[in-house]
């Protein structure tokens, strides 16, 4: 039986029998579920092709029942071909896919929770662009998504991957960290590595507050999955120049519990503090 709780025991495991980290995380998944290896690859490619598929189909044109939200990711994709793009052609089409998932999501059309709605933009965004960019095939972006399951499943267990439990940090920071240590894998890091790029991540989205404006998974949350993103590109190339998180990789996510508790409810998706309570949040659906 294939089982670990925190990523230090994924990392043992791996090192120990010497495969990849994706290979502990699919053996768990067998041995939880009773799946033969192929039906847990079909499962998580399924999960994979519905990423792809959320973002080939994201139409600028609609907006959330709200009104408010929509489009900014088409104004995003016109800055990215304009020529000025600032940030470099990877970085801008993970900024780009990260908020068109997003508004995906507001917009009430097919997503992934990965590991939330509220945070579905981040791993598709990061792995979807480096399939691109990368020419990498499903299968190696299968194996990352194996990855990022396997760091989502250990802060869910040791910490919290709600907004409403441990704030914004357990969803746009889960989302990050998971997305770093899959970009980490996907570019040869070994398995502490990916530990360390999931650590870095996760590092500084601690404390994130969740404060949705009018209760609805639109303001912050939109862009801040963008923004999630980004912090795991930079995370994964920290890992990988062999930048180590100086605090080890799951005393970080016992962190991130300890604060999300420390936390007051007004800023855990009760609307009542934060963004949720600026004079502009009053006049949001007006
Ligand atoms: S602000 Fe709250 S609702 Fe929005 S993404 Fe973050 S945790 Fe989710």
């Amino acid at each position: 039986m294939t089982v670990y709780h925190s990523l230090q025991e994924l990392q043992d495991l791996a090192e120990d029998r010497g495969v990849a980290v994706w290979e502990i995380v699919q053996q768990a998944d067998m041995d939880a579920s009773e799946r033969t290896a192929q039906q847990s690859y079909d499962k998580m490619l399924e999960m994979y092709r519905a990423m792809k598929e959320a973002d080939a189909k994201y139409d600028g044109s609609l907006l959330s029942a709200s009104k408010k939200a929509g489009g900014d990711g088409e104004k995003l994709h016109q800055y990215n071909v304009s020529g000025r793009n600032l940030c470099g052609d990877f970085v801008g089409k993970v900024m780009e896919k990260a908020i068109k998932m997003g508004e995906s999501n507001a917009c009430m059309r097919r997503i992934v929770a990965a590991p939330t709605a509220g945070s579905c933009g981040v791993l598709p965004a990061v792995l979807l662009s480096y399939e691109e960019d990368h020419d990498a095939g499903e299968e190696q972006m299968v194996q990352a998504l194996y990855v990022a399951a396997g760091i989502g499943k250990v802060i869910a267990e040791n910490a919290s991957i709600a907004g409403a439990a441990g704030g914004c940090q357990a969803e746009i920071g889960s989302a990050s960290a998971m997305a770093a240590g899959a970009l980490a894998f996907l570019q040869g890091a070994d398995a502490q590595a990916v530990m360390h790029a999931a650590a870095l991540s996760l590092k500084n989205m601690l404390g994130l507050v969740c404060d949705p404006v009018a209760g609805l998974v639109e303001v912050p949350c939109i862009k801040r999955n963008s923004y999630g993103a980004v912090n795991a590109l930079v995370s994964a190339q920290l890992a990988l120049a062999g930048i180590q998180s100086a605090i080890a990789p799951d005393d970080v996510i016992d962190s991130m519990r300890r604060i999300g508790n420390q936390l007051p409810c007004e800023l855990k998706e009760t609307g009542k503090g934060g963004l949720a309570t600026s004079e502009s949040a009053e006049h949001y659906l007006k």
